[in-house]
């Protein structure tokens, strides 16, 4: 999982300065996406709407990963392979070492045993979460987005016309979407994403490649793909439930990446998430070694750096699914719901509200996280109508009206954590000349567009 890449992501290859060696890898392009949504078609080219990067990759995640892993040990990490951590061991709250079992050469395939001590831990173990499911038991399932993903590989899936070489498609069918990623080997990624209960009820009578091949036909943008590919792989089952921790840092440690938040797919914001987290991480780690932060101010910058791009995500994703299905209105009921499936509104809300806004003193959040999602609902409606209409967008784009959501995109999507005005606790993430945090001269709002002022 995790085989469609966002833009942002590109930007962070380029500060690992492993662009290079990814791209040799030959991956598949990715220029942006086509969504096939409650009866309405579009395309997303990432060349008109977002920041730096007008383009990704679709990789195989295993090759992707070993492709980074690899680069990081020429960067001089020491890497332990086919290691698992069995536990950690603590000084009061602080993690400080991790007990792991591994096949050892010479005992053949017996296993061993090894600790590691450490001064930082940087958790990112997916969504088995270490840190999180078994020392501080903090993980809060959200009561939307409980689906299950069913998924395999295909030889000879068609492109439909209306899809750009290399861009992944996505419909949505009653409960549920599919998705479609073409990889540069002529293989496919075609997968099924239903609601749980569906699920449930499906699995009473059916087999899984029955649910697989029945769900994938509810789609005629799917129909078209399947009608000559051939299914070559087995299926995989995935429950893709969105779940996110309490608390994303304490002392010593950093939960980065799916370890510490997980959302619905739709929108392929996983990766892109786990990359940004753990950059994050980093530079509070290099900061704290030089003795420039304190530890309460790092984990405290850190929770609310990335618990604000994930809300940030999740609200957008909200918002989109709302925009097709119950119109404006729904965002509304959308923003309640917001606020209900979290452990606690209040400071979840807040921290998300002086993320995206910039503002701390808020004295309605409710209404405030409903004026956003309006303004996203209105932007996105904005964006799918001038899409709608080559002409239009063509002249939207000559009288530089497109600019102002591209904007507003980026903010979204775009790493607003490596600029002042992005910066969160009064810091953000300085690349040059080393890698680390910087204190802001002056504390600014992300977004300094008059619309998004409180109303
Ligand atoms: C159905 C589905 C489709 C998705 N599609 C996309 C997509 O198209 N694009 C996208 O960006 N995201 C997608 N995602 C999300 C994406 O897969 C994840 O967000 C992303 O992989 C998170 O990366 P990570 O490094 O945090 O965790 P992972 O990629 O899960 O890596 C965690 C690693 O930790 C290891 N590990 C776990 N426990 C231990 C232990 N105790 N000791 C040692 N190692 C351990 C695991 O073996 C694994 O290698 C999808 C998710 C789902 C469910």
């Amino acid at each position: 999982m995790g085989e469609s890449l966002l833009p942002a992501c590109m930007e962070i290859l380029d500060l690992l300065d492993a662009s290079e060696v990814v791209a040799e890898a030959g991956f598949q392009r990715k220029p942006g996406a086509y969504m096939d949504w409650k009866g309405e078609q579009w395309s997303l080219d990432f060349g008109e709407l977002s920041g730096n990067f007008c383009s990704s990759y679709q990789v195989p995640r295993a090759e992707f990963d070993h492709i980074l892993l690899k680069h990081s040990q020429n960067q001089g990490a020491l890497v332990h392979q086919g290691v698992s951590v069995r536990e950690l061991l603590f000084e009061g709250d602080r993690p400080v070492s991790a007990v792991c079992a591994f096949a050892s050469a010479e005992a053949g395939t017996a296993e061993a045993e090894m600790r590691i001590d450490f001064d930082y831990l940087i958790d990112a173990s997916g969504r088995s979460g270490l840190m999180s499911t078994r020392y501080l038991k903090n993980r809060r399932f959200h009561q939307s987005f409980q689906n299950v993903a069913i998924w395999g590989y295909w030889s000879g899936a068609m492109r439909p016309e209306a899809v750009s070489e290399g861009a992944i498609a996505v419909s949505s069918i009653p409960q549920g979407w599919l998705w479609y990623i073409p990889f540069s080997d002529g293989r496919t990624s075609l997968g099924v994403v239903i609601h749980k209960d569906r699920f449930q009820a499906l699995r009473k009578t059916k087999s899984m490649p029955e649910i697989y091949a029945d769900v994938l036909q509810e789609s005629s943008l799917f129909q078209e793909i399947v009608a000559r590919g051939e299914l070559t792989s087995e299926l995989r089952v995935e429950q893709d439930y969105s779940y996110q921790a309490d608390r994303f840092a304490g002392p010593g440690y950093f939960l980065a990446g799916d370890s510490a938040c997980f959302l619905d797919p739709l929108l392929s914001t996983g990766v892109h998430l786990a990359m940004y987290s753990s950059m994050l991480a980093a530079a509070g780690i290099a900061s704290l070694i030089r003795g420039e932060v304190t530890e309460t101010e790092t984990a405290g910058w850190y929770d609310e750096s990335y618990r604000g791009a994930f809300l940030r995500f999740m609200v957008f994703i909200s918002a989109f699914y709302e925009t097709q299905s119950r119109g404006k209105l729904g965002f509304y009921k959308q923003a309640e719901e917001i606020s209900l499936f979290d452990a606690d509104p209040t400071n979840l809300r807040r921290a998300f509200l002086n993320t995206v806004s910039g503002m701390e003193d808020i004295a309605s959040a409710e209404q405030t996280t409903a004026h956003l999602m309006g303004e996203m609902s209105r932007r996105i409606r904005e964006n799918l109508d001038l899409r709608a209409d080559k002409s239009v967008l063509r002249e939207a784009r000559e009288k530089d009206l497109t600019k102002s959501s591209a904007k507003f995109f980026d903010s979204i999507e775009g790493l607003s954590c490596l600029s002042e005005c992005g910066a969160v606790e009064g810091f953000y993430v300085r690349v040059r000349p080393r890698l680390g945090l910087a204190r802001t001269v002056s504390r600014q709002p992300v977004f300094a567009e008059p619309q998004l002022a409180m109303a």
